[in-house]
């Protein structure tokens, strides 16, 4: 039986771009969302291999050290010339302090090198894989993706991460170059465009 997410909500994140995404995401659904930043939760290690898996661990700890249902979401961009790197290790890619020109550069370096230079050798996909815990380990998963091309140099400074380096499927514009309600591609403008946003439909059909 799937469960319904009623009064507040630990949003499991210390990434600002993805906290702000997950709160757009919860608003109209007037839920009541709290991050794990401002309760002072720590972060677990993330030791899955899969997406799923780290959204998981990421939930599930929360939900139990602040005792609210909790919000997680693991995410990261699959190149396939790159055998699907850098995948669950999006976000090492970009070192700490976190910055994405290197990791993105890295990319593109690996791509030269593999002779990866017309758009059809440079297909990529962003995934997200959501999961809700509740104290009581009850859980709601769900995933989605978006596809795309990675284009050089970055395009646009919206968004985050890897954003100005995807040209999703069908655009002429990156993520780096779209608002973020033109990268979620909600209702009533459309049914999901970012990973996120088609992750976050599923999940608001069986909990919201
Ligand atoms: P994690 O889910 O916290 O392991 O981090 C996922 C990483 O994937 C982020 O730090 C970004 O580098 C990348 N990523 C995930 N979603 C997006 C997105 O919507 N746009 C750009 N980069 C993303």
């Amino acid at each position: 039986m799937h469960r319904r997410i009623t009064g507040k909500l630990v949003i499991a994140t210390h990434n600002p771009g993805k906290l702000a995404e997950m709160r757009e995401l919860l608003t109209p659904h007037g839920v009541e969302a709290v991050s794990a930043g401002e309760l002072g939760l720590g972060e677990p290690d993330e030791t899955g291999k899969t997406f799923h898996a780290n959204a998981r661990i990421k939930a599930v700890a929360a939900a139990r050290a602040a005792q609210l249902p909790a919000f997680a979401d693991d995410s990261g961009l699959a190149v396939d010339a790159l055998d699907g790197a850098p995948g669950i290790y999006s976000a090492r890619w970009a070192g700490n302090p976190a910055d994405f020109t290197v990791a993105m550069t890295r990319i593109e370096r690996l791509l030269q090198e593999r002779g990866a230079t017309m758009p059809a050798q440079r297909k990529a996909h962003f995934v997200s894989a959501l999961c809700v815990a509740w104290p009581d380990d009850h859980l709601e998963e769900v995933e989605a993706r978006a596809d795309g091309t990675l284009v050089w140099p970055p395009r646009g400074s919206a968004g985050f991460g890897y954003d100005p380096m995807f040209l999703p499927d069908g655009h002429s514009r990156t993520f780096g170059e779209m608002t973020s309600v033109e990268k979620h591609g909600l209702p009533p403008l459309g049914l999901g465009l970012s990973h996120r946003a088609r992750a976050f439909v599923k999940l608001a059909e069986i909990c919201l």
